[in-house]
This record gives structure tokens, sequence and C-alpha cells, in this order.
């Protein structure tokens, strides 16, 4: 029996390395097709440079027509601000992160950036403008250095370590045979998720964009990581327009407004001490989460 189980073991395990491979082939036909879905309006104008205000207004939105995801959403962060979001998986954050960045357009409503809807502006400045820190990143198959370097191409060599720094990111590489040289992907290194959220967070510092969006960007780190990181993305949001998705309530305590987004409905918005204070849904996430935090 025992002669038997390796061989099926080690099938087991091919069988979901392809598995995995096939899902990131999916993601990426996933992508391309959304690319193909949205097209630039006829006279899309070019955001200029500068401060930028991001609001939602009464947007709904849905995958699949006959199940919505977000329902009459509206949201405001003025130039400078941060706002922040919350509520349970499943309930449509991520897919807000999705819809500012125009891989999708909305179904009702507008997403609008200094009072324009972001479908009368061109995709290469809204992309320019906006810089995301997804919940799951896609690293290219090439150099660490490449993956960083992409958030701005022109940057130079020192601007690039300062992003590998900051997202605590340098000693790691450092410490590899080929340094940033190293492959990542397939035919290179794994990197764990957490090493990969770092890259991506090195790759948006370095990007230095005027809209942040940090989809859970610290979800796969450790809290000791976590939190060398923490002020490293309050500093670079600040000054900036930044939507922070958030799992861990402690990160946004800080923001101008928090909102709770339950089954794609806002149910809930206000400061920190406004939301603890009205004892709703905010309320009972932070008491769950400060039971866990004691409990390690
Ligand atoms: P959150 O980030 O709050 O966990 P998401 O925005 O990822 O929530 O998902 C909201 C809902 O949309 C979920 O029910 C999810 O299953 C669904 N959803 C997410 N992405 C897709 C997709 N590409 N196609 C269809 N449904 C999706
Ligand atoms: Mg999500």
């Amino acid at each position: 029996l025992i002669q038997l189980y390796a061989p099926l073991n080690f099938l087991g395990v091919l069988y979901r390395e392809i598995r995995q491979s096939l899902t990131d082939i999916e993601r990426m036909f996933g992508l391309m097709r959304t690319e193909r879905e949205v097209a630039d309006a006829p006279n899309a104008s070019e955001l200029a440079a500068g401060p930028m205000s991001l609001s939602f207004d009464a947007v709904g939105f849905a995958y699949d027509p006959r199940r919505p995801v977000l329902t009459d959403v509206s949201l405001t962060v003025p130039p400078g601000h941060t706002l922040a979001v919350v509520g349970h998986s499943g309930g449509g954050k991520s897919t807000l992160a999705r819809l500012v960045f125009r891989f999708y357009d909305v179904s009702s409503g507008a997403i609008r950036i200094n009072g324009t809807d972001i479908r009368q502006i061109s995709q290469n400045s809204l992309r320019r403008a906006i810089g995301i820190v997804p919940q799951d990143t896609v690293l290219f198959n090439d150099s660490i250095y490449y993956n960083i370097l992409y958030g701005r191409p022109d940057a130079s060599h020192e601007e690039v370590i300062a992003a590998a720094q900051a997202a605590q990111l340098h000693d790691f590489i450092s410490r590899l045979p080929d340094g940033y040289e190293t492959k990542v992907g397939e035919r290179g290194l794994k990197l764990s998720g957490g090493e990969k959220q770092r890259v991506a967070i090195a790759r948006t510092l370095l990007k230095n964009p005027s809209i942040l969006v940090f989809d859970e960007a610290t979800s796969a780190l450790d809290s000791r990581t976590e939190q060398a990181i923490q002020g490293q993305l309050e500093a670079a949001a600040r000054g900036r327009t930044a939507l922070i998705i958030a799992h861990r309530l402690s990160t946004v305590m800080n923001a101008d407004e928090i909102v709770v987004l339950e089954q794609g409905r806002v149910i809930e918005r206000g400061s920190h001490a406004a939301l603890l204070s009205a004892d709703g849904a905010y309320a009972a996430m932070w008491r769950l989460q400060l039971q866990e935090r004691e409990e390690d």
C-alpha cells in the first residue's frame, strides 16, 4: 500500500501545481477580457497631476446581472483624506478597488475623480494616477528588481532600493544569492504571500500615485512586519487621497472616515470614536478583535 501511496501522493502534488497555474492563466484571461470590455470614450480626457478627490455616487454593480454585489454605494474622499472601508468578507470591498481602477464599469451611478466620471477619463491617465496594492498580487515571471521597477519604469536604482527598504524587503533580497536579480515565479524563487505583498507595496510606494488604494495590503504579513510597514504606509497616505480596505481595524483607527460595508451596502459611517459610541456593527467588530488580540 505504501508503494502505491507514494506515487499517488506525487500525482496529487503535481495536480495541485497544474491547477494552480491554470488559475493564474484564468486570472490573466480575466484581466485581458475586462481590458477589452472597458474602452476609452471617444473624447476621453487626461487627468491633470495634483491633488485629487475620489467619489462614488450611488454606485451599483454586479458581476452577474442576477446577483447585485454593490447597491447604492456613495462615498467621498476629499483630496488628501483617508477613507477606510471595513466589513466582513464577501461584502464587496475588493470590488470597490477593482471599480476605481476600472477593471469593470459600474452598472449604475458613477465613480468620479475631481468631479469627472472615470468613464470619461483615458485609461492611461487613470491608471497612472492610481496605485493599488491588491489583495492577491500576481507578479511577473521576471527579476524582483523588474517587479518593483514596474511601479515607475523611469525610477533610479536608488529609488528602487528605497522603496524595497520602506516595504521591509531589502534585507530579505540582499540575503538571496542573486539579490535583486533573483527571478520570481515559475522558474525562480517562489515567494510567500507576505513577500509578494511586500513587493506590491514597494511597487506602489515607488509609483508614488495621487490616489492610493490598499486592499488588505498587509493581511498576509505577520504582526511584527505589519507594524514595521504600517508607519511607511501611513506616511505614504499622508497628504494623498487614500482608500484603505482593511481587515485589522487597528490599521484604520486614524482614518478621516470609516465606512462599514455589509452585503454591498454601506451600513455605518463615521470616525472611529463616533462609530464606537454608536455601538453598532463597527463597535462589535472592534470588541471582537480586541478579544482575539488578548487571546493571542
Ligand atoms: P470582499 O473583498 O469584501 O471580501 P469581494 O468584493 O471580493 O468582497 O466580493 C464581493 C462578492 O462578489 C462576493 O460574493 C464574491 O463572491 C463576488 N465576486 C467577487 N469577484 C467576482 C468575480 N470575478 N465574478 C463573480 N463574482 C465575484
Ligand atoms: Mg477582498
